[in-house]
């Protein structure tokens, strides 16, 4: 079986505890028996950060921006617990937060549906992407413990030089503060990723806030979506056979529960970090769902949305056998595959990409899984350990290429 070779690289960009360990066995065992795998390879482990002064994440981030797809392992992103576990000088900033700053954009997560496995939601029988905005709000924002009684002010100097100031609150005593920011150019680029993504996979579009407590700033996100709408999809929808609707946040959370699934949800930034891990345990498992930032500009980056499985590092380092479930790492790799074979016409690269996610969902659904998965499995079935489902992916993914020459 002649391996597959690729003219151009794609960026990896390694990371932490039980995810670098399974990052490692998906290469060995999953890429490098099949691909002549070609990366330009960036350590995001914590210790290097530490090392470089955090300078590699941000050459990780040029990268994707040089070569357009880049796959990321799960990193830590160190709270004071971690500081001290690692010796940290600093706390270094979210890889995720750092790259997505550099590149903008909306992450679109979807959940991997594997027959036999049943979604907590019964109703659910198609899965539901959430679209996640990816710049500004809390997670780029300017933040203040006051220590005393005083006035907070929020101030904006005009390059014109006109001057807007109200008060935002007069403390009598300690108290706490939070300004963030967006931007109209990221908000557009969002709601036109949204529009495109719903076309092209021809479902549903809503778009969830809370413009009726938030009457400048969700307001603000709600008319540039409808703007956009009006103006630029409304028909192509119509011709569609898709619909785009708006939904206070609330609402759209008891509608998705009734629903049947199928849909597109546009999250702002915090909402959709917490819906789509709601949404993934909801259809399973962290570890099936995918996770892909779309730049405005035509960049990707696939990464899995789960972290770096603290706990199961924890077991794994006293020596015990874990049974963590690499499903979402290893579509991180395909869709990145994927995209490099779209993008530089290399066929062979796309159709490796289907072959090993088929060869992941026939090990599930030939009743052979993780721990996770199994306990939801209909019917029942035995746990395997991380490294007997990936032995066992592989043995799928080798009748799988051989049949296919
Ligand atoms: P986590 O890695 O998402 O795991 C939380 C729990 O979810 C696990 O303990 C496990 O539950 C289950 N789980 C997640 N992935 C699984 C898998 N592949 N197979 C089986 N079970 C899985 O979150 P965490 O352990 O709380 O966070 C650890 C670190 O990850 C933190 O330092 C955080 O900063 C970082 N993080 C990084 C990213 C990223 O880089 N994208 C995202 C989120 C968090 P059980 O223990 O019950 O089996
Ligand atoms: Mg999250």
């Amino acid at each position: 079986m002649a391996k597959i070779t690729m003219p151009r690289p794609i960026v990896e960009m390694d990371g932490d505890e039980m995810a670098r360990l399974i990052w490692a066995r998906i290469k060995t065992e999953l890429l490098h028996p099949f691909l002549d795998l070609r990366t330009e390879y960036y350590d995001l482990g914590l210790p290097h950060r530490e090392e470089t002064g955090d300078q590699i994440t941000r050459d990780a981030a040029q990268a994707v921006l040089r070569h357009r797809v880049g796959v990321k392992c799960a990193t830590i992103t160190p709270n004071s617990q971690r500081r001290a576990e690692y010796r940290l000088t600093k706390l270094w900033p979210s890889p995720n937060a750092t790259i997505r700053a550099a590149l903008d954009g909306t992450v679109f997560r979807e959940p991997i549906m594997a027959s036999g496995v049943k979604p907590a939601v019964r109703s659910w029988a198609k899965p539901i992407t959430i679209a996640r905005h990816a710049y500004g709000d809390v997670y780029s924002a300017v933040e203040y413990q006051a220590q005393e009684a005083g006035t907070a002010e929020l101030v904006f100097t005009a390059a014109s030089g006109r001057v807007f100031r109200k008060t935002v609150h007069a403390f009598e005593g300690p108290g706490i503060l939070q300004a963030m920011h967006n931007k109209d150019s990221s908000i557009e680029s969002f709601a036109r990723a949204c529009f495109r993504y719903a076309l092209d996979k021809k479902r549903d579009l809503w778009f969830a806030a809370k413009d009726t407590v938030s009457s400048c700033y969700d307001q603000r996100f709600r008319d540039i979506f409808q703007h956009l709408f009006a103006a630029e999809y409304a028909a192509l929808f119509k011709e569609a056979r898709i619909a785009y609707r708006y939904a206070l946040i609330d609402d759209a959370v008891a509608a998705a529960v009734r629903s049947e699934g199928g849909f597109v949800w546009a999250c702002k930034n915090y909402d959709g970090d917490v819906i789509s891990d709601l949404v993934s345990a909801a259809f399973g498992s962290l570890a099936m769902m995918t996770s892909v930032l779309v730049s405005p500009h035509g960049h990707f980056e696939y990464e899995a949305a789960h972290g770096t499985i603290a706990r199961h590092y924890a077991r794994c380092l006293r020596g015990e056998e874990t049974s963590t479930n690499p499903t979402a790492l290893i579509f991180a790799w395909t869709g990145a595959l994927r995209k490099r074979g779209e993008l530089d016409r290399v066929p062979a690269l796309a159709l490796f990409a289907d072959a090993l996610e088929r060869s992941v969902l026939n090990t599930i659904e030939s009743g052979r899984m993780t721990g996770d998965l199994a306990c939801l499995y209909e019917g029942g079935a035995a746990a395997l350990g991380l490294d007997g489902f990936i032995q066992a992916v592989r043995e799928e993914a080798e009748a799988a290429l051989g049949r296919s020459k």
